[in-house]
């Protein structure tokens, strides 16, 4: 069976001394992680430092957020052939922090996804509703229709080389987590949409899981048929927790 991808979005928490901390003890640990690809996804000043203390690992690189165009004028952003010099592979895109707080919408996160696949890195989609669309009974609509945007721009093909996390809004940062049925639901309607247009890639598709996700809930989310992993926020920050998460990947 392939691996589990276990993703760990810091989101914008780190200091020199706290990510030499927390990669020690990742590095260390991670033999005890055997069915999950484990990737970090640092803040941009800190990549530097993650290249160096993970190369030669099994610890992949991703960033949080990409700049779609190549060079520029853009202040402040970043691209990708920047963030492929540090070793990075993996790219978030379309993040719900990134949506609600930085007003990216479909379009956008479709050509950072484009570029991604365009420079050879994995794009992980991040798709999702929120409480409100939940309890209209919008869910399914509304992430098929994210997983739409992306076919409509990107192509069909497009799901090759691509990972989904599905991140229900109001489980990010809440405590609160989709039981596994709610999450298999929709993981479940994830792949169905894909199959419907590109039947070849829908079967390999890696789709995580992400919401508050600590080793106790992950437990039973990875025992789910359409669950391949899961993409972690808070409790990516402390070595133990993520590890745990992990081991859970059997
Ligand atoms: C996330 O940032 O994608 C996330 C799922 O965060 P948390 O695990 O803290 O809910």
């Amino acid at each position: 069976m392939a691996k589990m991808i276990v993703a760990g979005n810091w989101k914008m928490n780190a200091s020199k001394e706290a990510v030499t901390a927390l990669l020690s003890e990742l590095k260390q640990g991670a033999v005890s992680v055997t069915n999950a690809q484990l990737v970090v996804f640092p803040p941009f000043p800190y990549l530097a430092q993650a290249q160096a203390e993970l190369s030669g690992t099994s610890i992949a690189i991703g960033v949080q957020n990409i700049c779609a165009a190549s060079k520029g004028a853009y202040t402040g952003e970043v691209s990708l052939a920047m963030a492929k010099e540090f070793g990075v592979s993996y790219v978030l895109v379309g993040h719900s922090e990134r949506r609600a707080l930085y007003a990216e919408d479909d379009a956008q996160v479709a050509a950072k996804f484009i570029a991604t696949q365009a420079m050879q890195l994995t794009p992980i989609l991040c798709v999702g509703e929120t409480l409100k669309q939940r309890e209209q009974g919008l869910t399914i609509s509304v992430v098929t229709g994210q997983i739409q945007a992306v076919i409509d721009a990107a192509g069909a093909n497009s799901f090759d080389n691509a990972v989904v996390a599905y991140e229900p809004v109001w489980a990010i940062g809440t405590g609160l987590t989709a039981s596994p049925a709610q999450a298999q639901e929709v993981h479940q309607a994830i792949r169905a949409h894909v199959a419907d247009v590109a039947p070849e890639h829908a079967v390999g598709l890696k789709i995580l899981y992400g919401g508050s996700v600590t080793a106790t809930s992950a437990e039973e989310l990875f025992t789910q048929a359409d669950i391949d992993g899961g993409l972690v926020g808070g409790a990516s920050l402390q070595a133990d927790s993520f590890l745990a998460i992990g081991q859970a990947a059997k």
